[in-house]
Order: C-alpha cells, then sequence, then structure tokens
C-alpha cells in the first residue's frame, strides 16, 4: 500500500512531465482514495475501462488517454457525466500521462512498441524527440515492406495499412504510436525506408509515393497498449502495489 500522493510523485519522478508541451493535464486528473493498493493500467479512461476497474476492485487508474484535452468546452455532460460520476462515486484516482509515456526511453509507448516489434531504436528525431528511429534487432532489414507489414499483422494480432513505395530492403524504420501522421515528414528528413504508425490521414499516402518511404498504419490503439502497462507494473513493483492491465478492444 501507498498513499496517492507517493504514487503521483513516483510517477511524475519516472515519466518528468514538465519536459513536455502536451495536449493536457499530465499526472493525477481526478482525485479518488487516499490509499492506494491496486492500480488498473489501461490505453484510454473510457467509462469500459472505469466501469472494470471497479469491477476489478482497483482504487487507482492509470491511462495514456485521460479525460482533459485542450479544445474541450468544459462542460461536464453525456459522456464525460458519465465517466466522471463513475470515478467519484468509487473514490477511484485517476492517471494520465500523454506525451510523457509515449516518450519513456524503456517503459513509454514507442520503446514498448519497438520491443514488442522486435526494432532496435538508435536515435530520436521529430517535435519533442517523440519518434524512435532504428533497425530491426535480429537482422539487418525486412526483405520488402510487404514483409515488415506481415511481421507487425502477427505481432499486433490485426490488420496494418500499407501504403508501398519502397523499392528496397527496409533497414531504417522509424515510429511512433498513435496518431503521429504529423511525424512523417520528420521521419522521411530523418533517413527512414518506413514509418510505422498507429493513423493515416489523407496526405501521407502521397507523401510516400512522391518520397519513395513505406507507410505503415498499424492502430492508434494497437500501437498504444503497451507503455502504461509497462509503467504501472513497474511503479506497482517499487512501491508493492497490486496491478492488472485490462484492454478495451479498439478498431480504430
Ligand atoms: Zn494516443
Amino acid at each position: 500500500m501507498t498513499d496517492r500522493t507517493q504514487l503521483l510523485q513516483t510517477l511524475d519522478a519516472l515519466l518528468q512531465p514538465e519536459r513536455f508541451r502536451d495536449y493536457g493535464p499530465n499526472g493525477l486528473q481526478v482525485e479518488g482514495a487516499a490509499n492506494v493498493r491496486k492500480i488498473v493500467s489501461g490505453v484510454t479512461a473510457s467509462r469500459a475501462l472505469i466501469e472494470a476497474a471497479i469491477a476489478a476492485q482497483a482504487d487507482t487508474i492509470f491511462v495514456h488517454h485521460g479525460l482533459f484535452w485542450r479544445g474541450q468546452d468544459g462542460r461536464v455532460t453525456g459522456w464525460m457525466k458519465q465517466r466522471l460520476a463513475l470515478l467519484l462515486a468509487h473514490d477511484i484516482n485517476l492517471f494520465a500521462y500523454h506525451l510523457p509515456l509515449d516518450a519513456h526511453p524503456e517503459l513509454g509507448n514507442n520503446a514498448q512498441l519497438g520491443l514488442k516489434l522486435g526494432l532496435q531504436a538508435q536515435s530520436r528525431f521529430g517535435e519533442q524527440d517523440l519518434g524512435f528511429l532504428g533497425e530491426r534487432t535480429e537482422s539487418a532489414s525486412f526483405d520488402t515492406a510487404e514483409v515488415l507489414a506481415q511481421h507487425i499483422e502477427a505481432q499486433l494480432n490485426r490488420p496494418v495499412v500499407l501504403v508501398n513505395v519502397a523499392r528496397r530492403a527496409i533497414k531504417t524504420i522509424a515510429w511512433c504510436s498513435g496518431g503521429a501522421q504529423g511525424y512523417f515528414e520528420a521521419a522521411i528528413a530523418a533517413g527512414a525506408d518506413a514509418f510505422i504508425t498507429g493513423e493515416i490521414s489523407e496526405p501521407q499516402a502521397h507523401y510516400a509515393r512522391e518520397c519513395g518511404v513505406a507507410y505503415l498504419a498499424c492502430g492508434h490503439h494497437a500501437s498504444e497498449r503497451f507503455g502504461a502497462p509497462a509503467v504501472a507494473a513497474h511503479v506497482a513493483a517499487q512501491l508493492g502495489l497490486a496491478h492488472e492491465f485490462i484492454d478495451i478492444d479498439n478498431p480504430a
């Protein structure tokens, strides 16, 4: 058991949110019980995750996508009311870390996605150094972008959208989890043969074709399932807490 303040300090020390310009508040977003015994980690603070955490008798939820984002109008109505009502009624702490969770060099979404896909990061690229750039751990390259796509489909257990234009082996691979479409041009500039992220928007297909760099979109949720449980398990072990990762399936 620990207390909420100790948990917040431990997470802040690990993830260093003060280093990032983010789209929402990092840290404790909703205050619940003072004493913490069990953390449920997940990707998004959806109603389904909150209900699952209640069923799992957790007092604390740790997520990548919290409740509050820049651009919201601040009204507590509809889905927001329902989620907040559940958290408050059950005295559950909600901790959310967005970009700091993507960026952590060992436990973050990008580091853990690289581990899952067998990629070794050698450098970082893009705004706030969130993008990872490296190569395949086992051998020097993937023979083609299709081979890389099949590898990702097998590892993440879901289809991948491939814009395949690279007429060469895929050696240098850039990746950035989630909705990192905007990092594609920086990945091209960094010398990548292929770029892996969660989502694709219309312009990136053209950039891929025109610049000869393969684009692989493997799902926002699917690419961001690994950081939250890695960090929560690490901190739970450090502080003597129970931890359970609950994956709420999401096709997006
Ligand atoms: Zn995300």
